[in-house]
């Protein structure tokens, strides 16, 4: 299966804000965008300054931004893009519903893995059930009312019990439940706009695409 294989750091430094893809350590003063804040390559500190701000290099920019967040390569983005123009609705936030509710950022979300890269890897590996089965495919829809659970076998992982005990403190969003006792979680409604915590213009992709 096709998937990124270029630094995660240099991404975010690419497009200039944290993409939170490294898991644990984007919290820390290890994170690249805290110590080299500026475009990677030789040129990376003078085209930041002198970087062009046409409409198609801003359109452009976003659609990179949010396609690297969800780790989605362009290809997959379109098809999620065309599914998301024939949807009744607006068709940029039908896009960030398709992709929130991927399985990998479900699971991402739910709070089992420091990062969608490792919630990837977890569904792959199989330790997540859908309702009961081993689903590995990470591109999976989840579905409202749907139970996504890390499996038995599987729960003393010490990436999944760190990163509970890590997001254990945080907010959950409104359109997941989660138990951390049974490591179980439920979608509960397809998320609206204001309930997805990404910061993105998906106006400038559909503008972008609608070219
Ligand atoms: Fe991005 Fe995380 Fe690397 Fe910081 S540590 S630059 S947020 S991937």
């Amino acid at each position: 299966m096709a998937r990124y294989t270029e630094a995660s750091c240099k991404l975010c430094r690419r497009e200039g804000i944290k993409l939170f893809l490294k898991g644990e350590r984007c919290y820390t003063d290890k994170c690249a965008i805290e110590r080299k804040n500026f475009a990677p390559g030789q040129h990376g500190r003078v085209a930041g300054r002198r970087r062009k701000t046409s409409d198609y290099s801003l359109q452009l920019r976003e659609k990179q931004k949010v396609k690297r967040i969800y780790g989605v390569l362009e290809k997959q983005f379109r098809n999620y893009y065309s599914k998301a123009s024939r949807r009744s609705g607006v068709t940029g936030e039908n896009l960030l519903q398709l992709l929130e509710t991927r399985l990998d950022n479900v699971v991402y979300r739910l709070g089992f893995a420091p990062s969608r890269k490792s919630a990837r890897q977890l569904v792959r590996h199989r330790h997540v059930h859908i309702n009961g089965q081993v689903v590995d495919v990470p591109s999976y829809q989840v579905v409202p009312g749907e139970e996504i659970a890390i499996k038995q076998p599987s729960h003393g992982m010490g990436l999944v019990l760190s990163t509970i005990e890590r997001r254990g403190k945080q907010e959950m969003v409104s359109w997941l439940n989660v138990d951390f006792k049974t490591q179980t979680g439920r979608l509960v409604e397809i998320p609206k706009r204001e309930s997805i915590p990404i910061t993105a213009q998906e106006q400038l992709i559909v503008e972008l695409y609608s070219k």
